[in-house]
């Protein structure tokens, strides 16, 4: 199950980053340096449909500092799209804590989730969820534009987040005038624009060829250079080993957690 792109792709220019602080510096959290990103507590999180309980995740606690680009792996079935979807306030948890850059957010409701999401997280998906009939700048301004942000101001931003992937020369082309790899790097554009806390990443090399792959994971790294906090989820251990942190759920649960040269990658 891949993260709640279902119910997110139809309002995929809501679920991005929307602040509207200056964007793409580096570092740009420093007031919530001494912060954790993500910290979660004991989190629990329950399916029930009639007579079934599906003890998803079964008390998950973990800390990520700001700066850190973490994989999540784990065989299928393990509970790593229910984590991903309540990192990123996509779902509530049933039960636990979990503060993201500071705010506590585990007993917020839709609406007040929405609005952390579209503050604090920049997501990427497998698929895109570029807009087709937009142009690329028009896909990166819109989360600018559900802020409220005006329009020269947008253009602009999107045209610095478009040249920071790359894509400087290629603003008016539509998605299905651009490769795979350069679409998925508009969307990291685009996930970039409101200058999250947090870029969330579900697969994002899964639809794409060996070369755009390492296209894009040379682009995660140099958001991990410039300490942008990245998790992404993954199946892939040359995905997994750019990262330098790797957590692997099982059965609802955390079953290892390395950092740095420690990571073993099987
Ligand atoms: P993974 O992403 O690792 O494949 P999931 O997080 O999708 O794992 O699923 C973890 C467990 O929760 C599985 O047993 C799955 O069947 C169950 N599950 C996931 N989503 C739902 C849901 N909406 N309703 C009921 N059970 C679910």
């Amino acid at each position: 199950m891949g993260l709640a792109a279902g119910s997110v792709a139809v309002r995929a220019v809501a679920v991005v980053s929307v602040a509207s602080a200056p964007m793409l510096e580096s570092a740009a959290h420093a007031a919530a340096d001494e912060l954790p990103v993500i910290e979660l507590n004991d989190v629990r999180k329950v399916y029930s449909t009639g007579q079934f309980h599906v003890e998803a995740l079964r008390g998950v606690s973990l800390s990520i500092p700001q700066g850190e680009y973490v994989a999540i792996m784990g065989p299928s079935g393990s509970g790593k799209s229910t984590l991903m979807n309540i990192l990123g306030c996509l779902d509530v948890l049933t039960s636990g804590r979990y503060l993201l850059a500071g705010e506590d957010v585990s007993m917020m409701d839709e609406v007040d989730l929405a609005d952390v999401r579209n503050r604090q997280i920049g997501f990427v998906f497998q698929h895109f969820n570029l807009l087709p009939s937009l142009t690329a700048m028009r896909n990166v301004e819109m989360p600018l534009a559900y802020a409220g942000v005006p329009r020269e101001r947008r253009r602009q931003e999107a045209q610095i987040a478009l040249e920071r992937v790359g894509l400087g020369d290629r603003v008016d082309h539509r998605p299905g005038e651009l490769s795979g790899g350069q679409q998925q790097r508009a969307a990291v554009a685009r996930a970039l624009v409101g200058d999250p806390a947090l870029v969330l990443a579900d697969e994002p090399t899964g639809n794409l060829d060996s070369s755009a792959t390492a296209d894009v994971l040379d682009l995660f790294d140099e958001l991990h250079q410039q300490r942008r906090t990245v998790v992404l989820i993954t199946h892939e251990a040359d995905v997994a080993k750019r990262a330098n942190r790797i957590i692997r759920v099982s059965d609802g649960a955390v079953a290892s957690d390395e950092s740095g040269a420690d990571r073993r990658i099987q």
